[in-house]
């Protein structure tokens, strides 16, 4: 409940003091030592609010209340005096329990005032409806008010009135208020829900009790060819006739433009047409049904109901834009599955013919069969063979890769061995470039769980880049470390560096460098996708840092098997 409104007892409390002040000027005033105002309620009985005057009254009368019938029955053999009405002693039923009876010396005066008697006015609100009473008892002059005295009784009688009527609407006012917010409050909390369909369960029960509606029916109009439009409805109307939904969608288009909710009066039945929008869209609709003998719509509720419309909007326009991005995504994925599938065939097909090549490439190089220039050309031939038979292979690879998420076999790997032995594939590449690459490694196992023969790979590959990459006579550095759970591989080299527009692109199938430096070397841009696989697969990441010109770092990042890890592959 936001702040200002009050809780329904803070408004009892109100109105209560409101009265209490009326009640205490009629004593004052006019001369009489008790004033009550009741207030009729929805329960049929009539509440004594506010009582006056006597402390002995007060004690007897506070929290009591009288069924709203009999004063009706009492009040028939009353004179009427105006806005009051006076039951002489000798009429008064005798057990009429709405006064209470003081304690009054009798006295045979013919106007003297008699315990039993009752002065009350009925205070009714324009439609003739019993709001209130006021009554009032033993007068300070001990006699029947004369005609002066009804005058001013009348005056104070009609102040009282309208007093009560407007402590009453207000009440009645701050109660929808509190309800409607309280509504508004429970669908603003369900907004973050972004299955439409969800959102909209909680939210339509929150209104109907909010907006005390009987039905309510909520539209999401269909979108131009992208989908059909949704009805919610809850409550007693099953099937809301077709009719009305348009009438609906129109006051709501125009309601979203006008930034109002519209009231209409129809056949006893009280509708709120509220927009739901977001920007300036309308998305939908809002209809609260309620019974015109409930009450009319407040302003306060016609504004409630359009922020509600607000949030509502927002709430569809997020989960669309969800809805979107997942079937944006389902499709993506649907399209890199078939990019794969075409690469793996693609690569099958290529593969056989090339062995066939590269076989008879082997024997033509056995055999004395060409000149100086024809080895040369052959030489040049089985190069191009190698390149595309690695490619090949790469692309091979990757489409394996792709296929599952998680590495199949599971074994414990020491990484400082295994970095060691990867070092070594490369020993000729190093030897070529004249180059070094010192080792940074601690002098224990650190162990990890995944495939030998795919982390070998990832070691492989970056150290061949780092030394692809660097200038002759470069020293490259190759680390292990470990923290905590984690081990890293890294990779250092003072080369050629890479952009940070590049590094965006690094690990994405076939990405080569814009740097023309890099494109001196021979490359697929296989290499990085396919080690950014096997690590995603060994539930690791990779990064890089990098400085153009400078040279780069590739973090491998590993889960490492801890003691309890182990344990637990023991006892499995
Ligand atoms: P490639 O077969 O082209 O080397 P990779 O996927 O291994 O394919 O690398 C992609 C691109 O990233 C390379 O073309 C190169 O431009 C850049 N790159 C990779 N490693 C380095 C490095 N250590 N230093 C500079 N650039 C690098």
């Amino acid at each position: 409940m936001s702040g200002g409104q009050g809780t329904a007892n803070e408004q009892e409390r109100g109105l209560l003091d409101l009265l209490t002040l009326i009640a205490e000027g009629i004593t004052e005033l006019v001369g009489f030592q008790v004033a009550v105002i009741s207030v009729a309620r929805d329960d049929g009985w009539l509440h004594r609010l506010a009582i006056a005057g006597s402390e002995d009254a007060r004690l007897a009368l506070e929290g009591t209340r009288t069924p709203i019938d009999a004063l009706g029955e009492e009040l028939e053999s009353a004179d009427d005096w105006g806005l009051f009405k006076f039951v002489p002693h000798e009429r008064t039923s005798g057990d009429f329990p709405f006064s209470w009876i003081p304690d009054l010396p009798e006295s045979d005066e013919a106007d003297a005032w008699h315990p039993l008697d009752l002065l009350l006015a009925p205070l009714l609100d324009a439609e003739g409806r019993l709001r209130g009473t006021l009554s009032i008892d033993m007068p300070t002059s001990g006699r029947r008010p004369d005609a002066a005295q009804r005058q001013m009784l009348e005056k104070y009688a009609e102040q009282t009135r309208r007093a009560v009527l407007t402590a009453l609407e207000r009440e009645h006012l701050a109660e929808q208020l509190r309800l409607a917010q309280t509504a508004r409050d429970i669908v603003r909390r369900a907004s973050a829900e972004l299955d439409v369909a969800r959102l909209l369960e909680v939210a339509r029960h929150a209104l109907a009790e909010g907006f005390r509606a009987h039905s309510v029916w909520l539209e999401i109009f269909a979108r131009d060819d992208v989908s059909d439009g949704h009805l919610f409805a809850h409550g007693d109307v099953a099937d809301v006739p077709r009719e009305l939904l348009d009438l609906a969608e129109r006051q709501a288009r125009e309601a979203w433009v006008t930034q109002r909710a519209i009231p209409l009066s129809r056949d006893d039945v009280s509708y709120l047409f509220v927009p739901l929008g977001a920007g300036q869209e309308c998305l939908g609709s809002l209809t609260l049904v309620r019974a015109q003998e409930v009450s009319d719509w407040a302003d306060v509720e016609c504004l409630t109901a359009l922020d509600v419309g607000h949030d509502l909007g927002r709430a569809i326009l997020n989960a669309r834009v969800y809805e979107e991005e997942r079937r944006l995504h389902a499709e993506l994925r649907t399209v890199d599955a078939y990019k794969s599938q075409l690469i793996a065939t693609v690569a099958h097909e290529l593969k056989n013919p090339l062995t066939s090549v590269m076989g008879n490439l082997g024997l033509l190089e056995t055999i004395d069969v060409v000149n100086e220039a024809g080895s040369r050309q052959l030489a040049a031939a089985r190069r191009g063979a190698d390149r595309m038979s690695q490619v090949i292979d790469s692309l091979l690879l990757l489409s394996a890769l792709n296929r599952a998420d998680r590495v199949a076999s599971s074994e414990r790997i020491d990484l400082v061995r295994l970095v060691g032995e990867a070092v070594e594939l490369t020993a000729v590449m190093v030897d070529q470039r004249r180059q070094q690459i010192r080792m940074e490694l601690p002098d224990h196992p650190v162990h990890v769980r995944g495939d030998a023969a795919e982390l070998e790979r990832v070691v492989v590959n970056l150290v061949s880049n780092a030394i692809k990459y660097s200038p002759d006579h470069a020293t490259i550095v190759l680390a292990v470390s470990v923290g905590g759970d984690r081990c890293v591989v890294s990779v250092a080299d003072q080369g050629i560096g890479i952009s940070p527009e590049d590094q965006d692109e690094l690990f994405s199938e076939f990405f080569r460098s814009t740097n023309p430096v890099a494109h001196t070397q021979p490359g697929t841009g296989l290499g990085l996708s396919i080690v950014r696989r096997i690590v995603d697969r060994h539930g690791g990441r990779i990064r890089v840092t990098s400085q153009l010109g400078e040279g780069s770092m590739f973090r491998v990042e590993l889960p490492r098997e801890t003691s309890l890890d182990q344990d637990r592959h023991a006892v499995a």
